[in-house]
């Protein structure tokens, strides 16, 4: 058995194989940079009016001439003289002869003559070619994670496609033969199997979609079958249940018959002691002890940081915060304890009452977990905690 962080550094330390791929910009919604982008031009592309209003050559004199337009999209630059103006709008060509553009609430119009009611200071209102980004300029860098913004940042330098980490495949393998889907009654001694619908939600929530499901009995043939296909065909493997020292429990001799290889079995925590982690070549297995608290505490705690390493080709370690916690906590097992918790709104922590690795009423209603490290035997009330927050 090794210690909670014997067992997240031995993750950590794992070497990953992401792969890099082009997606459409618009399809890159939440995925990482795996290169740097630059601008295939100026941004503005040319000297863009800012307003609506009147371009024209600052002065002190206020009367001017109108002499033409520039209306969003013409391509002509109208030749003016001192004296003159043109009418402009927001987004258009502002005339090469011009310097500063006048909104056009501080103007007088009438027929040919303009009087300017409240002259800005030279250049204003004028988007100088470039000012955003040049041409060939650093748009985004490399591990940026690109958000709506970016989006639009990127399709507006006309970009089609951008490099991005590719999201691992996963494979979620459910064992139990007390599992029954939703959809009939229960049968008695039965339970609704609810691993795959959890495991699902987090690894979407993560974002990751392409999900391979497969569930079997508890018989090690069919274990041995499912983890051998499930694995042909992803990059991280997640098992739920059949791990623990059980009669019926297959998961691990089936993961050795497929040539996983053992890294760490049991953890010095609760809820989830027996998570198992192994790796084949560049993939990687974690068997889950099926309680569906436990799933998703190994999840948030082990899974998501691997993950995001992933998805992100940098280090990561969950968000944690210190809170005071609002009762005290026994901690008589010498483990380290994950505590399904509510962080309030005045910052303090509140332990949830069913803590059970198969409670999940307590789990729905919890913005984190409280981290109560091994050897740690009491938390008092108003104690300061280490709180890891959950993803929403
Ligand atoms: P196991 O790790 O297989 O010994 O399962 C531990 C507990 O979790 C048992 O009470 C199982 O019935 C329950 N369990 C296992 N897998 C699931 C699942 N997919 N959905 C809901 N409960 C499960
Ligand atoms: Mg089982």
């Amino acid at each position: 058995m090794i210690s909670v962080t014997d067992a997240l550094h031995s993750i950590s330390s794992q070497e990953l194989d992401p792969k890099e791929e082009q997606r459409s910009v618009v399809d890159a919604l939440g995925a990482t940079l795996s290169k740097d982008v630059y601008s295939p031009i100026d941004m503005p592309p040319f000297r863009q009016s800012a307003m609506d209003g009147y371009a024209l050559r600052h002065s002190n004199d206020m009367n001017y001439r109108l002499v033409d337009e520039s209306q969003a999209g013409n391509d002509a630059s109208p030749k003016m003289s001192a004296r003159d103006v043109v009418r402009i709008f927001t987004g258009a060509l502002v005339p090469d002869d011009a310097d500063t553009v006048v909104m056009q609430e501080h103007v007088q119009a009438n027929g040919e003559e303009v009087s300017v009611q409240k002259m800005p200071k030279p250049f204003s209102n004028i988007r100088e070619k470039g000012e955003q980004i040049e041409e060939g300029g650093l748009a985004l860098a490399k591990g940026t994670q690109i958000n709506a913004a970016a989006v639009g940042f990127l399709s507006g330098l006309g970009l089609g496609d951008v490099s991005v980490y590719q999201k691992p495949k996963v494979g979620v393998l459910i064992t139990g033969n007390e599992l029954q889907s939703v959809g009939a009654p229960l049968k008695k001694g039965c339970i609704y199997e609810s691993n795959s619908s959890l495991l699902k939600a987090a690894l979407r929530q993560t974002g990751v979609s392409d999900i391979e499901m497969l569930s079997v009995l508890d018989d090690l043939q069919s274990t041995k079958d499912a983890v051998k296909e499930l694995l042909d065909k992803s990059d991280i493997l997640l098992v739920s249940g059949g791990i623990s020292v059980g009669d019926y429990d297959f998961v691990k001799e089936a993961l050795i018959h497929n040539n996983v290889e053992e890294v760490f079995y049991k953890v010095n925590q609760k809820p989830g002691k027996p998570l198992w982690f192994g790796k084949k070549a560049s993939k990687f297995v974690f068997a889950l002890p099926g309680n569906p608290a436990s799933v998703l505490t190994c999840f948030y705690i082990y899974v998501y940081p691997m993950l995001q390493r992933w998805m992100t080709g940098q280090s990561f370690s969950s968000e944690r915060i210190l809170a005071k916690c609002t009762s005290g906590v026994a901690n008589k097992s010498g483990k380290t304890l994950f505590l399904k918790a509510i962080l309030n709104e005045d910052g303090s922590v509140s332990p949830q009452g069913g803590q059970s690795s198969a409670m999940m009423h307590t789990y729905a209603l919890s913005n984190v977990l409280i981290c109560v490290p091994e050897g740690k035997k009491q938390v008092h009330e108003g104690e300061e905690v280490e709180c890891i927050k959950l993803p929403l």
